[in-house]
């Protein structure tokens, strides 16, 4: 059999795609350098005019696709691009590099673009705000060289793309339907590329550390945007069991359709709540409000992303209440802002942080800037009038916490009643518990909240002390580790010791076998994303609740992740789910390499 070449790297939209690779070189490898006579010197300077020219049509062409595709609010990153070209401070200095150095305008411009990276390096800018600002400078360098988009504009073929870092300018590279994939060898989960991916349903993986370097043009990769790998040059046997997978893939989606609109019930009548996890507005179109229990985690922080300055008060009431109007009576989770750490805002800077996983995000901004905090609060109480609503607090590590948020609440309800706005009596306050401390202290925070939600991506990453978005500890990254498992088990159990509800939102629980253990350990909701809840509610559907507790202690019982994935693979078993998918298919949306075999990952 041929040697298999899978690299492991980090999901960031779904799908699978095979196909001859393109790789985008947004940062030319080699950038030609030569003088240029006295005389010259106006002539490349009418160059370096005429490529920004032709890149700000570039970046308007690519506006527009993204305006008519997406939405006004996702195209305003490459206008803002334009803005940053028209600087014109930045063209005098370009312009002066050509003058003085008499060089080429190539040379100056690369030279610009190095200047904002160490600018950034220095600044501490491990986020990528360099990026957008070297980024449209990277298309006046492409308009100067030209020929990488002219070559590809020759054919219709259609590729995945593959290039350094995941920008907006990589994934709009080529017209959306020339793209099958978009593979990267860094860049965020939440960058403005990654949301651009997701909302053009191109399978994504990032953190593939040196791929460019195993590539060549033209040469066959598939991507798994579930699994978050890439294979290279795979063989005739590795494509038609590919082909298989995608045919399984799509007969499975449309099967599991037919159960979407019923009732998440085991054979046996037990209840799990199904309930999904939303970024964005856009994400309210990607399924059926009435196919779910509500939204399980609104993560707002997107909302404040995708601007340039705070929202008001109104803008965000007005955004709430969309959802919860949206949703139809089903109730609505929302998170408090989570900032920090993988998630910054443009125009709030937070300190250079050397653990920032570890420093100010979540409650403690919240906490330690309270107007922001009160702002959102006005605005999710008011648009707690037009439907059913939860506040989730994020990040929670002590009861003082939760004390502090309840006196800010009690206030901000105390003002808008003064106001005369009718909010509702009840609007309950649960905690995200993904701290180990708020695992151990929850039987005493219990009594202050009216539910609790687990949020496994963060509680994994602190538990092993395993940063979720590094790829170099990826494999660490094990959702699977009996500790894990234990500490479930435990805010299961302290939940219901005080008869409060009690969920998971972490992306483990849309794996149809974990969320089964979930069940059966005690939790009465998950939450998923939208593309995921027609698998898990099919193999509730397909489950007794004594099975799944089954599941549970059995999984409990093991003292090892190897142990506890065959549990959880024996459940598929049972379920006889099999027929449906792909062996592996349903292990994709896991965290860690789900069978265990760390050959599989072999990357030379
Ligand atoms: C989590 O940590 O599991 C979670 C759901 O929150 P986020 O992924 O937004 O940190
Ligand atoms: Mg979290």
């Amino acid at each position: 059999m041929a040697q298999m070449r899978i690299v492991k790297g980090v999901p960031v939209a779904p799908g699978l795609a095979l196909g001859p690779v393109h790789v985008v070189h947004t940062t030319p490898h080699v950038v030609p350098t030569w003088s240029v006579s006295e005389e010259d010197v106006p002539r490349e300077i009418a160059r370096l005019r005429e490529a920004v020219h032709l890149a700000a049509e570039d970046l308007r062409r690519r506006e527009r696709v993204v305006a008519d595709e997406i939405g006004e609010r996702d195209a305003a990153i490459f206008s803002l691009h334009r803005t940053i070209l028209q600087d014109p401070a930045t063209h005098k200095d370009v312009e002066s590099m050509i003058r003085e150095q008499r060089i080429n305008a190539e040379s100056a411009v690369q030279t610009l673009i190095e200047r904002f990276k160490s600018l950034s390096v220095k600044g501490g800018d491990t986020r990528g705000y360099a990026a957008d600002f070297s980024d449209p400078w990277r298309v006046v360098l492409d308009a100067l060289m030209r020929h990488e988009r002219e070559v590809m504009e020759q054919t219709d073929e259609q590729v995945v793309i593959a290039a350094a870092e995941l920008t907006p300018q990589v994934v709009t590279f080529l017209q959306r339907e020339r793209v099958l994939a978009v593979v990267a060898e860094t860049g965020g989960r939440f960058s403005h590329g990654a949301v651009l991916a997701r909302s053009f349903g191109f399978p994504c993986v990032v953190g593939l550390p040196n791929l460019l370097s195993r590539l060549e043009q033209g040469m066959r990769i598939s991507v798994d945007g579930d699994a978050g790998t890439v294979q290279l040059r795979p063989d005739q046997q590795d494509i038609d069991r590919f082909l298989a997978r995608l045919e399984r893939r799509k007969a499975r989606l449309s099967k599991l359709g037919l159960h979407a609109g019923l009732p998440p019930e085991t054979v046996d009548g037990h209840r799990l709540s199904l309930m999904v996890n939303i970024e964005s507005i856009r994400d309210l179109d990607t399924f059926d409000p009435a196919h779910t229990d509500g939204v399980g985690l609104l993560r707002t922080e997107f909302l404040y992303m995708e601007r340039t300055q705070f929202p008001s008060e109104e803008e965000q009431y007005r955004l709430y209440r969309r959802v919860i109007e949206r949703m139809g009576g089903r109730t609505v989770t929302l998170r408090t802002l989570d900032i920090g750490n993988d998630k910054q805002l443009s125009y709030f800077k937070t300190p250079k942080e050397n653990n920032p996983a570890l420093g100010w995000r979540g409650l403690r901004i919240s906490l330690e800037w309270q107007d922001l905090l009160r702002v959102q609060l006005r605005a999710a109480l008011r648009a707690s009038a037009h439907g059913p609503m939860r506040i989730l607090l994020p990040m929670v590590t002590s009861i003082e916490e939760v004390r502090e948020v309840h006196r800010v609440f009690d206030g901000v309800r105390r003002q808008l009643a003064d106001q005369g706005f009718e909010i509702p009596v009840d609007v309950p306050v649960g905690i995200m518990v993904e701290v180990p401390s708020a695992v151990l202290v929850l039987h005493h925070i219990i009594g202050e909240v009216d539910f609790v939600s687990v949020g496994t991506n963060d509680l994994v990453q602190y538990l092993l002390a395993t940063d979720r978005d590094n790829p170099w500890v990826s494999r660490l990254y094990d959702v699977h580790h009996p500790a894990v498992l234990i500490a479930l088990d435990q805010v299961a159990r302290a939940s219901r010791a005080a008869g409060k509800p009690c969920s998971v939102c972490g992306e483990m629980a849309g794996d149809y076998a974990t969320a089964l253990m979930l069940l059966g350990m005690g939790f009465d909701a998950v939450s998923v994303v939208p593309s995921l809840l027609s698998e898990v509610k099919f193999a509730v559907r397909e489950s007794t609740f004594v099975e799944a507790q089954e599941i549970a202690r059995n999984a409990l019982a093991e003292s090892t992740s190897e142990g506890v994935r065959r549990v959880l693979i024996g459940a598929r078993d049972r379920l006889h789910m099999r027929q449906l998918e792909a062996r592996g298919d349903s292990e994709l949306t896991l965290g860690a390499d789900t069978n265990g075999d760390s050959k599989k990952r072999e990357s030379n």
